[in-house]
């Protein structure tokens, strides 16, 4: 088994779950901008609803981003090292957080 198989399985499986909480909100916001007849507390939740969802969404591509740069540092061969200290992050680290790019000390 090639080294770090489990993370790179671990990042799949972490993107496709992420790619599809992305489809289903980004069908989600779109079939909202339908035009519906609201009052305005509904509207009002209605928006704060839709912050909500704009957040988790582009927190959802940052991460999807983060992991596919994840992924082809393992390809480089350059995976699973700090990018700030350059020491070699944990294994425990990362199968917490398989894109993390740093250690927990340069993170924090
Ligand atoms: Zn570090």
């Amino acid at each position: 088994m090639p080294p770090y198989q489990v993370n790179v399985d671990q990042l799949r499986s972490l993107r496709d779950e992420l790619t599809h909480r992305i489809e289903a909100i980004e069908s989600d916001v779109q079939h909202k901008k339908e035009p519906v007849e609201k009052d305005f507390a509904e509207q009002v939740t209605q928006r704060e609803n839709d912050e909500v969802l704009h957040a988790i969404d582009s927190e959802a591509h940052q991460t999807v981003m983060l992991i596919d740069a994840a992924l082809a540092r393992i390809e480089e061969g350059n995976y699973g090292v700090c990018t700030a200290c350059g020491i070699e992050i944990p294994e425990k680290r990362l199968s917490a957080v398989p894109y993390a790019t740093t250690c927990v000390n340069c993170a924090e």
